[in-house]
């Protein structure tokens, strides 16, 4: 059985947009969901190196090795990610057009 993780990720900003002032745990839940922001809307298709995200949780005490996977869904826009080894998964809504959306980064080919 897998909980899914439903962020409303402007809940986490602050008026101008930054991280707003978090506690530790609630800082690094932010800094992963950042990171799977970044992964999801750069238009590369292809993920590099620099832009996975590996999986946070510890099952039985140990780091999942797994990376994260993620979709963007094209009917509600939101952001659909899972690590494929421990089936953690999440859906992170309005993340468009913060500092973590890439949609429009100019990307050279
Ligand atoms: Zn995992």
């Amino acid at each position: 059985m897998s909980n899914t993780l439903i962020v409303d990720f402007s809940h986490f900003l602050d008026e101008n947009g930054d991280m707003a002032p978090l506690p530790g745990a609630a800082e690094r839940l932010f800094l992963q969901l950042a990171a799977i922001i970044i992964m999801a809307t750069h238009p590369d298709s292809e993920t590099l190196p620099e832009y996975q995200v590996p999986c946070r949780r510890r099952p039985q005490r140990k780091p999942c090795p797994g990376t994260i996977q993620a979709d963007l869904d094209d009917e509600t826009e939101e952001i659909v990610w899972w690590c494929p080894i421990c089936q953690d998964t999440g859906i992170i809504s309005n993340w468009q057009e913060t500092l973590w959306d890439m949609t429009d980064a100019d990307i050279e080919h």
